[in-house]
């Protein structure tokens, strides 16, 4: 097997195997060949990872933040030089071209574990004044912190919790999605080789099952999920139980709206990144474009043309753009979707079928798709989809395109396009989204906020913001002067 790992599991500072688990596969998508064949975790290793978790998190804590940032910064430096390594696993898992992930997926984490480690020296509370005493905060780890991914970004996804809850001097058990649970476990690697305690960051393969274990379970403190808006509020529901802090990085079915003044060239090419990046499998793509009336035409042409020079192709090339899908389920997903877009009378601009690449006949290839003359009220329209297919809508004023663009229970990101200053600024405001970029679209540094409104999600990943998540104030109050008792 070409991606096999040494074993299925990561707990205590080391990999572990448990062939009580049930196995599955990791499969390549370009070619439905194996890659790795693993076990899913038993209830025993579970418990052993919350035991190595609980001793990891102590030795962890006891740390001064300069010391656990300098480790996390080692971390980064590592996962930068093991960089190429790690993007062909992860495009043999995702099947994402390597084009992308070689500057996407482990680059992205390395930024994220660079930037939390450089937080860490200054995680701190706050100092109040009284005239009879003072207050402090200490801002105190919430101990042990469960992160449960989605297939779309791995590495990415582990690095974005794992970092900020390492930072604040928290332990992780992280679970990835058992469609991509490979390159989590390279990330483990990495942290224990950098010098950080074992226990502290465990990967346990499971699905569904695991998840709600980790969600429910007593003796974690805080759950991280990136995924869909079902899985999301399945695992605040676990989390309930015992009253644990959530992180939701959910759906999205964003707007990108392009005014008539824009660079139309610039809005073509976020529109293109926005869709079909990652064979359209990012949850903050901008698959609702809004396109003024006077430019749609214009706009729907230049789109088409640069759509059908997409190149897909092996995953492994360095020349190809687009990849296949994750996985046979999403695969027949997006073909459904691309179906029912036909019937419900969308208009074709391109693509809507499954596509053939020459030599990887079992691949799970899509032609990236376009559809217009696409009503609100459609399918397609209003729900995530997850694959290169786009909706391209008209507007006639300000006021229609942002009630259109509201008009869905989603609210992660949303793109303007216009050359109109204060537009940018008024349409910003107005438009109901966790992230909104003008003049550009999909851009997620590790030093911006990242989350949803709405049913998009709760909290935020990346940015200062993040460390509020992964840590909690205990106020301390001191008198200094004599306290009246009134009795
Ligand atoms: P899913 O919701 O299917 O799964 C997400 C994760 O949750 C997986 O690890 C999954 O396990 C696990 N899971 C499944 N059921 C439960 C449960 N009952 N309790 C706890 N965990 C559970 O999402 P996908 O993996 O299909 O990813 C696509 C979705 O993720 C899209 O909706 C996308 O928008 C969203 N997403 C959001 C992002 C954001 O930052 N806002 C970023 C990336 C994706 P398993 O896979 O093993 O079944």
């Amino acid at each position: 097997m070409r991606a096999q790992p040494p074993a299925s599991h990561y707990v205590d500072g080391a990999y572990v195997e448990d062939e009580a688990g049930e196995a599955f596969e990791s499969i390549y998508p370009a070619t439905g060949e194996a890659i790795a064949r693993l076990h899913m975790a038993t209830p025993a290793l579970f418990d052993r990872a919350l035991a190595a978790a609980k001793r990891g998190q102590a030795e962890w804590a006891a740390k001064s933040g300069a010391e656990r940032g300098r480790i996390l910064r080692r971390a980064a430096e590592i996962l930068r030089e093991k960089n190429d390594a790690i993007s062909e696993i992860e495009t043999l898992d995702t099947g994402k071209a390597v084009q992308e992930t070689l500057v996407a997926d482990a680059a992205s984490g390395a930024d994220c574990i660079e930037y939390f480690g450089a937080l860490a020296a200054d995680i701190r509370g706050s100092h109040i004044e009284f005239p009879n005493g003072f207050a402090y905060t200490r801002r105190e780890p919430l101990g042990i912190c469960a992160g449960i991914g989605a297939w779309n970004y791995p590495i990415q996804i582990a690095s974005w919790k794992s970092a900020p809850a390492l930072a604040c001097g928290n332990a992780m058990i992280f679970k990835p999605s058992e469609v991509t649970p490979l390159t989590a476990l390279k990330l483990a690697e990495i942290y224990t080789e950098a010098g950080v305690p074992a226990g502290v960051f465990n990967v346990l393969q499971g699905g569904g099952a695991l998840g709600a274990m980790l969600s429910s379970h007593p003796a974690i403190d805080k759950v991280s999920v990136t995924g869909s808006v079902g899985t999301g509020a399945k695992v605040m529901g676990g989390a309930a139980e015992t009253t644990k802090h959530v992180t939701l990085e959910l759906g999205g079915k964003s707007p990108i709206l392009v005014f008539a003044d824009a660079d139309l060239d610039a809005a073509v090419s976020g529109a293109i990144l926005g869709n079909f990046y990652s064979t359209g499998q990012i949850c903050s793509n901008g698959t609702r474009v809004f396109v003024e009336r006077s430019v749609r035409q214009a706009f729907v042409e230049k789109l088409a043309e640069r759509a059908k020079a997409i190149r897909l192709g092996d995953p492994l090339d360095p020349e190809t753009h687009l990849g296949p899908l994750v996985s046979k389920a999403q695969y027949d997903r997006v073909l459904s979707y691309m179906e029912l877009g036909r019937s419900q009378g969308a208009t074709l601009a391109c693509g809507g079928k499954a596509a053939e690449v020459a030599g990887l006949p079992n691949g799970l290839f899509v032609e990236p798709t376009i559809f217009t003359d696409v009503d609100d009220t459609m399918r397609i329209a209003r729900e995530e989809i997850f694959g290169p297919v786009m909706c391209v809508m008209d507007f006639d004023s300000e006021d229609e395109a942002i009630r259109r663009a509201n008009a869905t229970d989603f609210g992660l990101a949303a793109g303007i396009y216009t050359r109109d200053l204060s537009r940018a600024h008024r349409m910003a405001a107005r438009v109901a989204a966790g992230t909104v970029w003008v003049n550009s679209y999909n851009l997620t540094p590790v030093e911006m906020p990242f989350g949803g409104v709405k049913r998009s999600g709760i909290g935020r990943e990346n940015g200062r913001e993040a460390l509020e998540h992964y840590s909690q104030v205990k106020s301390v109050y001191l008198a200094t002067g004599p306290e009246e008792a009134p009795y």
